[in-house]
């Protein structure tokens, strides 16, 4: 299982088996990665795979709306945000975001979602 680390203090934030893509879908074949429509600078994660400090966090708040920040000592970097209140539809219009988003640009991803990454955008060219 992959790790995904806050860039800032490299705590182990959560695993790849908490993502979801953009229309609520588990990303367990890395293929799905592929279906971001141009949310790429997001991460989604699955309440029902929710790593225990970031329930605690929308806990905190009664699942309402909130930002999520970084578990490790001493760092309260944040990280991403969540709103169960107000949806946000997807680029595509058909569906709406998950409501946990990770900002994708504030933590480390695992070494071929980067390949991955770069060899999709260099098709796109
Ligand atoms: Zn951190
Ligand atoms: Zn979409």
């Amino acid at each position: 299982m992959d790790s995904y680390r806050c860039q800032k203090c490299r705590s182990v934030l959560f695993k790849s088996d908490s993502l979801l893509n953009c229309h609520g879908q588990w990303i367990d074949d890395k293929e799905d990665l592929k279906l971001q429509c141009t949310q790429s600078n997001l991460l989604f994660i699955g309440e029902q795979r929710l790593p225990d400090w970031i329930r605690q966090q929308i806990d905190d708040q009664d699942w309402t709306k909130g930002r999520i920040t970084c578990n490790g000592k001493k760092c309260d970097a944040r990280i991403g945000s969540f709103n169960f209140i107000g949806g946000v539809a997807c680029s595509c219009k058909k569906v709406e975001l998950p409501h946990i988003q990770i900002i994708r640009s504030k933590v480390d991803e695992p070494a071929h979602v980067i390949m991955q990454k770069q060899n999709s955008s260099n098709e796109s060219q």
